[in-house]
């Protein structure tokens, strides 16, 4: 077992690795149980136009690189390697990789969450060059082409309307002729003279040009059988996302999808001393600039929450805040 620390930070997207500069910078020394596979869901993305201070774009693995190294500079921790349990029964909180015990005072949870994906190996191949899990994110470089979408919720249907500000066609793919959408949602989707619905159909594969980069789909018609390719330059995902939280939803209160639930305006979970961040606990709005702005919000709240533990004041900033600490 290693000495008790201030903070654990658990995932390492941008919400995790911005708890981390921010912790660390006050003097916090972080450990940062990133995640064996560290970065998120920003890791299977090319370029990232809409993060504030990229005039350029930039990758979305080197932003992640970039975020890391600016956490690291200040001193956090880093160990790449993926929590198997958590015991926040008691404090300080237990968090383990394997055999080995980590305890913090305080522990920022930041594990996120991921787009479902279709489970295709061709779909996996082309991630970043032409199949993407975020309209909001990548809808722009589809100025004029035509895309897919696939997905029959309300996700599916939001950004199949939102494409249609940039793409020439929308071809949108379900599986079944209902749709778990509402019936708004799905009235003006269906309405639209860009968006044609295909159902009900699957994807098969997702076909490479010989650029490297998607040139269509071969879908699969469920009523006939038959198989036919759509050429398309884009194949937006949208079947859902699933938070990352199987390892907490015995011990922080979560919604019925298994979303962390934090208390309003605070980052607070329903045990003292424990803090969620990011997507983990957001199916909204699920950018990166938004998980960052949530990972500040968390350093700062246990910030607050460690000053009030030890019986001082903290900074202005960091002075404990009674209505976000009681629970
Ligand atoms: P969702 O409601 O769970 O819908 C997922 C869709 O993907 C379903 O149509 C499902 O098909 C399909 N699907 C799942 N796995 C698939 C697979 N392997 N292959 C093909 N299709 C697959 O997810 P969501 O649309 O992301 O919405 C999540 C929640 O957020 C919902 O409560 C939704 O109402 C809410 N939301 C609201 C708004 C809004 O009000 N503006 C916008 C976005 C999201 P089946 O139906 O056949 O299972």
């Amino acid at each position: 077992m290693s000495e008790t620390r201030e903070l654990i930070i658990i995932g390492g997207g941008p919400a995790g690795y911005t708890a981390a500069l921010y912790s660390a910078r006050a003097n916090l020394h972080p450990l940062v149980i990133e995640g064996f596979q560290w970065g998120g869901q920003l890791m299977i993305t090319s370029d990232v136009e809409n993060y504030p201070g990229y005039p350029d774009g930039v990758m979305g693995p080197e932003m992640m690189a970039d975020f890391r190294r600016q956490a690291e500079r200040f001193g956090a921790e880093f160990l790449t390697d993926d929590v198997t349990r958590v015991d926040f029964s008691f404090e300080p909180h237990r968090v383990y990789v394997g055999d080995d015990e980590y305890e913090a005072k305080a522990v920022i949870v930041a594990t996120g969450a991921s787009a479902r994906q279709l489970g295709l190996e061709s779909e996996r191949q082309l991630q970043g060059r032409g199949v993407t899990y975020c309209a909001t994110c990548d809808g722009a470089f589809y100025r004029d082409l035509e895309v897919i979408i696939v997905g029959g919720g309300d996700s599916a249907m939001e950004e199949a309307l939102f494409l249609t500000k940039f793409a020439s066609k929308v071809t949108l793919i379900h599986r079944r002729n209902e749709f778990r959408a509402s019936q708004i949602m799905l009235d003006r989707a269906s309405n639209h003279d860009k968006i044609e619905f295909v159902t009900p159909a699957v994807v098969e594969e997702v076909l490479a040009g010989d650029d490297g980069k998607m040139r269509a789909v071969l879908i699969r018609d469920l009523d006939t059988g038959e198989t036919r390719a759509i050429e398309a330059s884009g194949l937006f995902v949208a079947i859902g996302h699933d938070p990352t939280t199987a390892l907490f939803l015995d011990q922080l209160d979560h919604d019925e999808a298994g979303y962390l639930v934090t208390k309003p305006g605070s980052t607070q979970t329903n045990v003292p001393g424990v803090f969620a961040a990011g997507d983990v606990q957001d199916h909204t709005y699920r950018q990166a600039v938004t998980a960052a702005g949530s990972g500040c919000m968390a350093a700062l709240d246990a910030e607050r929450w460690l000053a009030a533990l030890e019986g001082h004041e903290g900074t202005a900033l960091t002075a404990p805040r009674p209505e976000a600490a009681e629970v």
